[in-house]
């Protein structure tokens, strides 16, 4: 098999490996994929962690290896999580937006810089008129808002930048 043929398998394989506490999100979708190398039978994936408070790393690890080595041709697979890129939530794809909004998720805000208003519209009614009700939400990546036209509460990603190392 070609190797582009065998990069194509594990990045479809990629695309239904769901973040646990994002259902129906892949780890794709979510842009933590940050490079697949294949080796003849062998595959090493490297993945950038999303929020540095989600604690499913281990767990997101170990469904991304059994996953892709669930392919006929793939005797190893190596899931690597590399501190050396940064995640953002600009890294989430166009796909990875709509999926979070199906679960009533908002997904962050686009072009945001650290020290702007953070305002994010409403996943069910994309209205603006929207208010932060606790910035603790389920876990250290999402908030809890609520939507002052539709009156449901939502959660929200919290936007993640990338800031320069030296500033
Ligand atoms: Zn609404």
């Amino acid at each position: 098999m070609v190797e582009t043929t065998k990069l194509e398998e594990i990045y479809t394989v990629l695309k239904t490996v769901d973040d646990p506490e994002l259902p129906s999100v892949s780890v794709f979708d979510l842009g933590m994929v940050h490079q697949v190398l294949v080796k003849d039978n062998l595959v090493q994936i490297k993945m950038v962690p999303t929020f540095a408070g989600c604690p499913a790393l281990d767990f997101i690890e170990m469904n991304v290896k059994k996953a892709v080595e669930e392919l006929r041709w793939v005797k190893n697979c190596q899931v690597e999580f590399t501190m050396e890129h940064q995640w953002s939530t600009d890294a989430i794809t166009d796909k990875g937006k709509t999926e979070l909004k199906k679960h009533g998720i908002a997904p962050p805000p686009e072009n945001y810089r650290p020290g702007d208003e953070w305002t994010v519209n409403c996943p069910y009614c994309d209205s603006d008129y929207t208010s932060m009700e606790n910035v603790f939400g389920p876990t250290a990546c999402r908030s809890i808002l609520y939507c002052s036209s539709c009156r449901n509460p939502f959660e929200a990603m919290k936007p993640v930048v990338i800031q320069p190392l030296n500033s």
